[in-house]
């Protein structure tokens, strides 16, 4: 488990909680609504399945930073570096949420940043300051 230890402690405690590590899911099956899913342990190649009444799809945590094309410098994580005024390493172009180094990784983190960024723009274009 990669989560931080609090929460994987609280998690193991949980006596209706099953933990399958190592196991991914390949398919979520069902006609009208999810019945099962099919997972693959990916330690032993062993595929199974297992019947369940919901999912909850938790993916979204990768940046999306292909389309920067190598054009702004990034962190060890692929986010983008950027000042405390949310400027990047190219001229005129500012980071804000959880594109961004040092992200909170929280929705109210980011809309502070859409703020920040604004305003950080607003001065970049009344005045030009732009780090060397
Ligand atoms: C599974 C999951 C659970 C989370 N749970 C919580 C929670 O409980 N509480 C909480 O506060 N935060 C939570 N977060 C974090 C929260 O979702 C983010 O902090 C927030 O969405 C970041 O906002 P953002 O605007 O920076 O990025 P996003 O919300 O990701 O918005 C970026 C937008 O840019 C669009 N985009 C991407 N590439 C391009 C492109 N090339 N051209 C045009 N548009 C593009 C995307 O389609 C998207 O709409 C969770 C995140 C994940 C992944």
């Amino acid at each position: 488990m990669t989560a931080q230890a609090l929460w994987c402690k609280r998690i193991q405690a949980q006596a209706n909680i099953e933990l399958r590590c190592n196991t991914v899911v390949e398919e979520i099956l069902g006609e009208q609504e999810v019945s099962a899913v099919r997972t693959l342990d990916v330690a032993s190649g062993v595929r199974g399945e297992l019947a369940i009444d919901a999912v909850f799809v938790y993916i979204g945590l990768a940046p999306n930073i292909a389309f920067l094309d190598g054009q702004l410098a990034l962190d060890g994580q692929g986010r983008i570096l950027a000042d405390n005024r949310l400027r990047s390493s190219r001229r005129g172009v500012f980071a804000a949420g959880s594109i961004r180094t040092a992200t909170s990784g929280q929705a109210v983190g980011a809309a502070g940043d859409g703020a920040l960024a604004a305003l950080a723009a607003h001065e970049f274009l009344r005045d030009g300051d732009w780090p060397a």
